[in-house]
């Protein structure tokens, strides 16, 4: 029981850490800096304090910990740390304890499945971050993610993995989720969605299917609009011109549907 509790908080610590990692790099990224940074030296180069500079030190890297510890606050110039930093470790040390945790007590999912979602989650959290402080969408890594699927199911395929119907499955439901949110676009010209979501919703068609992609469009759509009252009511104290940033709820979508998609599916459709 102790020994239990004592690797799920090992495993909430490791997710978190994973979210720590997110928020450096995303940070070190930014699109609206241009940066000198080179390629291995973005994952390499050692965390400072965006505002005076201190390189911190390791005590100062311990997710969510080193937040609580320091109230939030730089070390040395006591300036405030963006609060979002510490909502990414929680919901990264969630995101990675939660699979593992099902793995473990119920044997409900295969340890391959559990680390292909574990990636895929991480790439997904990544987008939404990158989406909450910059409003915008990191395409190439799209893109990218775009040709690793093709060629895994080209070569799943070849090992007889996965059927070809199942494939054309994947890019039909991929191309249905461009073109729904395109078509959302038109009909709104332009307010509300931008063309980085439609990218989104076709590689979560592309990675999930049709079942995956309306449980995505479905649940991101009713939180992202609750969220974005909520926000309108409360912070903006109007409801016009009042925008959120999206793509964290797809993300938070695609997590719950990669894992337990036909659940939410059923219960939203348990006639079909
Ligand atoms: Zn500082």
């Amino acid at each position: 029981m102790i020994l239990y509790l004592a690797l799920y908080i090992i495993i909430f610590f490791l997710g978190a850490s994973i979210g720590s990692f997110i928020g450096a790099i995303a940070s070190r990224l930014n699109p609206k800096k241009k940066s000198n940074i080179s390629f291995p030296k973005i994952f390499l180069t050692r965390s400072r304090c965006d505002n005076c500079g201190k390189i911190l030190k390791p005590v100062e890297l311990i997710p969510l910990l080193s937040y609580i510890f320091q109230k939030g606050k730089c070390t040395k110039c006591k300036s405030k740390i963006n609060m979002s930093l510490f909502w990414l470790e929680i919901i990264s040390g969630f995101t990675f304890f939660i699979p593992f945790y099902l793995f473990f007590q119920f044997q409900q999912y295969t340890l391959e499945f559990v680390l292909v979602g574990l990636l895929l989650s991480f790439f997904f959290i990544y987008l939404g971050y990158f989406d909450y402080l910059y409003w915008e969408v990191p395409v190439y890594l799209i893109l990218f993610a775009f040709i690793v699927f093709s060629v895994s199911y080209i070569f799943l395929y070849f090992f007889g993995k996965i059927e070809l119907i199942k494939i054309v499955e994947y890019f039909l439901s991929g191309i249905t989720g461009v073109s729904v949110i395109v078509a959302l676009i038109a009909l709104s010209k332009g307010r509300g969605l931008g063309f980085g979501d439609a990218w989104i919703f076709g590689l979560v068609g592309f990675i999930l299917g049709w079942k995956g992609l309306i449980v995505v469009f479905f649940l991101s759509t009713v939180v992202g609009s609750l969220i974005g009252l909520l926000k309108a009511i409360f912070v903006n104290q109007k409801i016009k011109g009042t925008m959120i940033q999206f793509i964290p709820f797809i993300s938070l979508g695609f997590i719950i549907a990669y894992f337990e998609h036909q659940i939410v599916f059923n219960m939203l459709f348990p006639y079909l």
